[in-house]
């Protein structure tokens, strides 16, 4: 499969052939706000092993709720009197974390009157989890504004230096919490994000770290080498990385791929089918996936799925507290995210931190959806 990327980097741009609109002019600054999601694979020795279900690079969500978690649970437990029970739930503030990479951003772009555009869905049901980050912001001194792709399209726009202005403010940093769905892109959207991709404001993320994020190259990623060229002469980072890699399996034309189809026909337990989709509920499991094998098999749309090896956790009781559901022990499996922060000026990396982490649990029976797919619901870790 080919990931066609609208913006060309002027080192890439052939004279004449490329229209000078669409050169990647003067970002020098680099944002990323990812989230990589993990499982714990049970091994054959009974042990848990870590094992990266994907990773995030647009609109990585709840690290403004996950942060409010840890009091929840501690509260239950203080009103049960398990005061060392509540002690022992971890801290986490990924909220402040993040808004410390917007922070590095937007001071690296330079210009003390210069806001943050965060872009927002028309009917936001996750707003709480952004205006933590933004109050975190704010408290720095660091204004944001939210506005839709539409606005964008009605009242943004670049000077002569590419600098994007909306409303007559300058922009910064633009912060994606929109834009990860096809069904997010009228012809309209598109013309607001080529807009704001040819500006100099630091994009969080630029369109080329929105498609390194998707499942292809996710397992492009795991081949044998290219880690390795990725990360010359670090062997044991690449060890430890490859470490957590499931099965990753390419389903382009050819032997390879029919070799994985047939793998999956024969044990569709053992596989999840993915095609290039963020947002939850767009995997296909079992007979579903057994049944768009088949179709796909002879096709070449098939390329833009990938296979993956499905991770079994051990399952194990918890209650999913729901408003209006009696509370009850349901079998469950828990999924960690780790939030991580760089921001890059030049080649320079400026900043590569973790910030904190993420625990989604639901219960068994649904084998895909997040928090947001009303699924999972959000959970703190609990040292044994
Ligand atoms: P999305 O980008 O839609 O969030 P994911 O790859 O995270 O796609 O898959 C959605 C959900 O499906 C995950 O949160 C996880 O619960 C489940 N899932 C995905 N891949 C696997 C896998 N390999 N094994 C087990 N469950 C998986
Ligand atoms: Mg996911």
């Amino acid at each position: 499969m080919v990931l066609v990327c609208p913006v060309v980097r002027p080192s890439e741009a052939v004279s004449g052939e490329v229209p000078s609109t669409f050169i990647f002019p003067t970002q020098t600054v680099f944002l990323g706000l990812n989230r990589s999601d993990y499982m714990f694979q049970l091994s054959a020795d009974g042990s848990p092993v870590l094992r990266q279900i994907e990773i995030n690079t647009i609109s990585a969500s709840f690290g403004g709720l996950a942060s409010r978690t840890p009091a929840v649970h501690r509260h239950v437990l203080s009103v049960l009197s398990k005061t060392k029970e509540a002690a022992k739930i971890l801290s986490n503030n990924p909220s402040k974390g993040l808004a410390l990479g917007i922070a590095k951003a937007w001071e690296l772009y330079g210009s003390a009157n210069a806001l943050v555009l965060l872009i927002a869905q028309e009917k936001e049901r996750n707003v709480f989890d952004q205006r933590a980050i933004e109050n975190e912001l704010l408290a720095r001194n660091i204004h944001v504004i939210r506005r839709r792709f539409e606005d964008v399209s009605e009242k943004g726009s670049l000077d002569q230096d590419r600098r994007l202005f909306m409303d007559g403010q300058e922009i910064a940093v633009v912060y994606f919490r929109d834009g990860y769905m096809p069904s997010q892109y009228s012809l309209q959207n598109w013309e607001a994000r080529l807009l704001l991709e040819r500006s100099r404001a630091v994009k969080c993320p630029d369109i080329a770290t929105q498609l390194a994020g998707t499942k292809k190259v996710q397992q492009e990623l795991s081949r044998m080498g290219v880690l390795e060229l990725l990360l010359p002469g670090q062997p044991e980072a690449v060890a430890r990385l490859r470490a957590t890699f499931a099965g990753l399996y390419s389903l382009d034309m050819g032997e390879e791929g029919d070799q994985a189809i047939m793998e999956a026909l024969a044990a569709p337990n053992r596989f999840v089918l993915k095609p290039q989709r963020e947002g939850g509920g767009n995997n296909l499991y079992g007979e579903e996936m057994v049944q768009a094998l088949e179709r796909l098999r002879d096709n070449e749309e098939r390329a833009s799925y990938i296979l993956m090896e499905k991770i079994e956790p051990e399952p194990f009781g918890n209650c999913l507290l729901r408003p209006g559901s009696p509370a009850r022990v349901v079998q469950c499996i828990s999924e960690l995210g780790i939030f991580g922060v760089y921001v890059r000026q030049g080649d320079t990396l400026v900043m590569n931190k973790h910030v904190g982490h993420l625990l989604r649990t639901k219960a068994i029976e649904h084998a895909d959806g997040g928090v947001a797919a009303g699924v999972a619901v959000l959970d703190n870790p609990y040292p044994a």
